[in-house]
């Protein structure tokens, strides 16, 4: 991001609040961050986070009805930045809410080179997991339809060769197939 910075280039962030996924959580982390900013919305914090990175220059947020354009004019009329107790909140709640139904890839790599396919395993599991965060966002359909096609899930043959040296014991096989079956859904 540094280098793209550094060239005048614009780092846009898209789906700010993950196709809607972060402008409802569940009641109890609602109340948590209700608790801090009583006067704001929960999309709010997603965009308060994001204006706290600096290297974020454009932030596209895809709206679809007229409160949440206002909502969104009311919370970039105000510089609010989050102060390092509402951060720390924050990813404290997204790290429980990853942990839930995403798949705990490290990115150690040490699978990469076992793949006779030469599929980028790390890289699959990050796609597969935003893909099961956001309930099916487009995000990783995109990413994957730019691949070429004997480097997408798709092209998994199934051998379970990574699986045996990966210390998170992930099922890498199986992810495969349910990220190709979930893409042609
Ligand atoms: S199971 Fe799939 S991802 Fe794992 S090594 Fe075999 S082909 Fe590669
Ligand atoms: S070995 Fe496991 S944790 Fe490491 S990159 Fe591969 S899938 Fe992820």
């Amino acid at each position: 991001m540094e280098l793209l910075r550094s060239r005048g280039i614009p780092v846009w962030v898209m789906e700010p609040v993950r196709g809607g996924k972060l402008a409802r959580l569940d009641e109890k982390y609602e109340k948590q961050l209700k608790a801090l900013r009583p006067e704001e919305s929960i999309a709010s914090w997603a965009f308060r986070f994001l204006t706290g990175i600096k290297d974020v220059t454009v932030i596209l947020s895809g709206m679809s009805d007229m409160a949440q354009v206002e909502d969104n004019l009311k919370t970039f009329s105000q510089d609010k930045p989050l102060d390092e107790k509402e951060r720390e909140l924050l990813l404290g709640i997204a790290a429980e809410m990853s942990a839930r139904n995403t798949l705990p890839c490290t990115a150690c790599r040490y699978c990469t080179s076992y793949c006779p396919k030469g599929l980028d395993i790390p890289e699959l599991i990050k796609l597969y997991n935003e893909h099961v965060f956001t309930g099916g966002g487009f995000l990783a359909p995109m990413a994957i339809s730019s691949l070429a096609e004997d480097k997408r899930p798709s092209a998994c043959i199934g051998c379970r060769s990574c699986e045996k040296v990966c210390p998170q014991g992930i099922k890498i096989s199986e992810m495969m197939k349910k990220f190709t079956q979930a893409l042609q859904g």
